[in-house]
């Protein structure tokens, strides 16, 4: 079993050097999960899971990738974890920028790097500045984009990482060119050049992709050509779709330069690849060409109804992906739901159902707490056991039903009381007709009065409806502690008042005198 920081390590080069292999990418990350369980590291475990679900969200199930980010976000707030908070965010980013809502994708690519903590490291950082780039030319905010990603870079150079300084340019050189900006966009790829050369690398197939784009798109076609050609035939390493994709703009150029036979053949390959492992957003993108070819070359009835059939397999696909992103925006519905519903139970177990106010298992939680702010505050509490008199008789006489009644009156009697002391304090239920008031900042005696105009309270309550001529009163035992004495010593001296209370006749409230 590996050590936590050898484990953190290893999380680090997985999450910022992934293979394409996402078979070896889950194995590793599930082996670190178990290790990270095991030595009860619960942020490294989480931070494994993520990295999994991110892996499944590339294997296609985005709506299971969603739940996991949208419950290991709501782990990490519990926790007080910024680290994983930030990593949660940063993946609900993709999933929005997925979901087409790009407002929210945003919000959450500012709150990773807002979260992100001072001493994460400089690859992290600029990796989610990039991600938050990218989602600022989403929406359309070039400035605000180039601005991080020249933040991006700049990490990326501090450290010395011409690998991802090259893909943050690759990703500038993009967004300028989504954005029509096509002169920046060239200027961005004369500087991937230079770092392409200090790498010792040619440019990778996306990396292609992006500079025939925008060389298309300034109407150097040959070059365009050139940029593609040399790459599809070399074994740099990639995966089909970004092949595919790249065949398909090489198809575009060719078209562009009049060499239509040429772009045929790229085009023919590029539907080979797209038919042979069903990547129907290049099937449909293929059409769409295609429709274009024939146009050019004069077969113009064909270019028709082949644009009818892009048409057509464009709406299939939009609503296709449509169904796809309502799947995952459901799942994470059904997961904030389950959350609330979690937290809807885990209250109602806290509470007592006849009265809706705090039980004993409340008490048993809540009372140190209360007891040690106290202490912490330098002012003093107060507790009390309310108990009421002859209840039996109530019960006996009358009904179990009018005992009920009773029951809820007389809580609603205790906490419109104790509300006006202070919100930090509570009213519970201890079981049958004895209750627990709690009331934090008042002093022996100001408490002591307050637990007198409680008693009154009972004792005028018009009861009559209720209980006829049966009068309902209550005896109160009180303590009052400076937060020095342990809970359950406080709730046998109260309860020790209680009795003399109850001996004295009922109907009274007694407090334990202070110390002398
Ligand atoms: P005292 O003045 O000495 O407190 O006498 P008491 O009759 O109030 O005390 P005792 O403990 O003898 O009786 C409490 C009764 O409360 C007995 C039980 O049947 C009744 N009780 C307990 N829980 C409930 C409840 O949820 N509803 C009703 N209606 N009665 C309850
Ligand atoms: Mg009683
Ligand atoms: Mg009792």
């Amino acid at each position: 079993m590996s050590p936590a920081p050898e484990l953190a390590r290893l999380l680090d080069d997985l999450e910022t050097y992934q293979g394409r292999d996402i078979a070896a990418n889950l194995a590793s990350a599930a082996a670190i999960e178990r290790a990270a369980r095991e030595c009860g590291e619960t942020v490294l475990q989480l931070r494994a899971r993520l990295v999994q679900a991110d892996m499944a969200q590339r294997n296609g199930d985005r709506s299971g990738a969603a739940q996991v980010f949208l419950q290991i976000h709501r782990q990490a707030q519990e926790l007080g974890s910024p680290e994983l908070v930030a990593r949660s965010h940063f993946h609900l980013a993709l999933i929005y920028n997925y979901l087409g809502d790009h407002a929210a994708s945003l919000e959450n690519a500012i709150s990773a790097v807002e979260v992100l903590e001072e001493h994460a490291s400089p690859g992290l950082r600029l990796m989610y500045l990039n991600r938050l780039a990218n989602s600022l030319g989403d929406v359309g905010s070039i400035g605000a984009a180039r601005e991080r990603y020249l933040q991006a870079e700049q990490l990326a150079i501090a450290i010395n990482d011409l690998t991802r300084r090259l893909m943050v340019l690759n990703n500038r050189a993009y967004t300028e060119f989504q954005a029509g900006e096509l002169a920046a966009a060239a200027t961005v790829v004369e500087r991937m050049r230079v770092v392409a050369a200090a790498l010792g690398r040619e440019f990778l197939i996306i990396e292609r992709d992006t500079v025939a784009s925008i060389q298309i798109g300034l109407g150097e076609y040959a070059d365009a050509e050139q940029t593609l050609l040399s790459v599809l035939d070399s074994p740099l390493w990639y995966e089909v779709h970004d092949l595919a994709e790249a065949t398909l703009t090489l198809a575009r150029a060719q078209r562009c330069l009049g060499a239509l036979d040429r772009a045929q053949q790229s085009l023919d390959r590029s539907r080979t690849l797209g038919e042979e492992r069903e990547l129907t957003g290049i099937r449909v993108a293929v059409m769409a060409e295609q429709a274009e070819l024939y146009a050019a070359t004069g077969a113009y009835e064909q270019a028709f109804f082949e644009y009818k059939r892009y048409d057509a397999a464009r709406e299939q696909l939009r609503s296709a992906q449509q169904e796809a992103r309502a799947h995952t925006r459901q799942a994470m519905f059904e997961t904030a739901q389950a959350r609330n519903d979690a937290a809807r139970y885990r209250e109602q177990a806290l509470r007592d159902p006849l009265t809706g106010l705090r039980n004993r298992r409340y008490v048993d939680d809540h009372l140190p707490a209360a007891v040690a702010l106290a202490a912490e505050t330098r002012s003093p509490l107060t507790i009390a056991v309310v108990d009421i008199d002859h209840f039996k008789r109530i019960n006996d006489t009358l009904s179990h039903e009018a005992g009920d009644e009773v029951l809820v009156a007389v809580a609603q009697l205790l906490r419109s009381v104790q509300q006006t002391v202070a919100d930090t304090g509570f009213v519970a239920r201890m079981g049958g007709e004895e209750f627990l008031v709690v009331l934090p900042g008042l002093g022996a005696g100001q408490a002591a009065g307050r637990l007198e105009t409680l008693r009154e309270a009972v004792d005028r309550h018009p009861w009559q409806p209720v209980t006829g001529d049966l009068p309902v009163t209550v005896s109160i035992g009180a303590t009052t502690t400076q937060g020095h004495d342990a809970p359950s010593t406080l709730l046998a001296d109260a309860d020790r008042m209680l009795y003399s209370a109850k001996d004295a006749g009922r109907n009274r409230v007694v407090v334990l005198p202070p110390a002398a």
